[in-house]
């Protein structure tokens, strides 16, 4: 059995659009690798654009990668067998739950359905949805099973979706900004939810979010994206405590609850033009520390240590062979 329940090597997504004659091309997502173990919590964090969405996609096969590969365990998910299991075992959970549930249908069916398509239940379904219901705190569960979505809140909407993509007992789920459209409070009640549904079921979760909050209340890792790459991963509190690359610096320095330790204040320079260099660092232009070898050469992604990897030439002296 892999070390490592999820493995993706060097993914790249290429968008393309315009018409026959004039095709356009877009590098969402460029050269990503990181692993996730079993039992374990990677958010992926980074500003709106980056390439978080994209990334959850290719991981759970909405979408393909240009190039590079996914590992499920050992197995590629090109595999074709492998397809077929693949949307149970690693399930996404989306940021809004308005969407996710069709106001034609009531929780009860919501929740049942792809149960009863997949076969998961050997007794009564009503059964399984009322001990879903309970399970994701929507009780007493009879009272839920027969309601329209139109009829519960933001929050509990989401329970909801939590509650259908149990059902299918995943062993990786992706929650793609789970909380961002909820109520500050309903939103810290979801992560708790998440996290002991985690503890009970052995769970690994890749969290996106656009809040190093949220990354650091759930998460044992950081990978931290900009313009489509990682610029630095790592555990979780060595990330928030030591931040490396100068971009984690000012995700830390935005974020309205900044970790006590850095009181360091580093003046960035705000994006003026939204085109991206083409050569060199892509933070180069908002970087404070940005020297002529920084717009010249591309920096690769440089291991610190065993858990600790970063994009940044102020770095490239304490890279460490692994
Ligand atoms: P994030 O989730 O970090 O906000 P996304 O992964 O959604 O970022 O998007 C990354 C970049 O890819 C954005 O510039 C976005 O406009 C672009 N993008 C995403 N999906 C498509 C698509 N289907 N076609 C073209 N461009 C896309
Ligand atoms: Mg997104």
């Amino acid at each position: 059995m892999s070390k490592y329940q999820l493995q993706v090597k060097g993914i790249d997504k290429v968008f393309t659009s315009g018409s026959l004659f004039k095709k356009s091309h877009f590098k969402a997502v460029n050269n990503v690798s990181f692993h996730v173990k079993q039992g374990e919590v990677l958010a992926i964090v980074g500003e709106s654009g980056s390439g978080k969405s994209t990334t959850a996609r290719m991981i759970t096969n909405l979408i393909k990668p240009t190039s590079g590969e996914i590992f499920f365990e050992n197995t590629n998910i090109k595999d074709k067998k492998f397809q077929k299991e693949l949307p149970e075992r690693c399930q996404m959970i989306f940021q809004d739950p308005f969407a996710a549930l069709n106001p034609n249908h009531t929780i009860g069916y919501a929740i049942g359905r792809p149960l009863q398509l997949k076969n998961k239940v050997e007794g009564s379904v009503r059964e399984k949805v009322l001990e879903l219901l309970t399970l994701v705190g929507l009780t007493p569960a009879e009272d839920f099973i027969e309601k329209y979505p139109y009829q519960i809140s933001g929050g509990q909407k989401q329970r909801v979706v939590i509650a259908r993509v149990l059902g299918l007992e995943p062993e990786i789920i992706v929650a793609d900004e789970p909380t961002s459209m909820l109520d500050v409070s309903i939103g810290i009640d979801i992560m708790n939810l998440l996290l002991d549904l985690k503890e009970e079921r052995n769970l690994s979760y890749i969290l996106i979010t656009h809040n190093l909050g949220s990354a650091r209340y759930m998460a044992d890792r950081i990978m931290v994206m900009y313009a489509g790459e990682i610029v630095e991963i790592g555990d979780c509190e060595e990330v928030i405590n030591s931040p490396k690359h100068p971009y984690t610096k000012l995700l830390l320095q935005s974020s309205p609850d900044p970790w006590e330790t850095n009181d360091e204040v580093i003046d960035f320079i705000e994006p003026i033009d939204t085109k991206m260099p083409q050569t060199g660092c892509k933070f180069q232009n908002r970087c404070p520390f940005a020297k002529e070898i920084c717009r010249s050469s591309e920096i690769s992604i440089t291991p610190l240590s065993d858990k600790r990897e970063v994009r940044c030439n102020l770095y490239e002296k304490e890279a460490v062979t692994i």
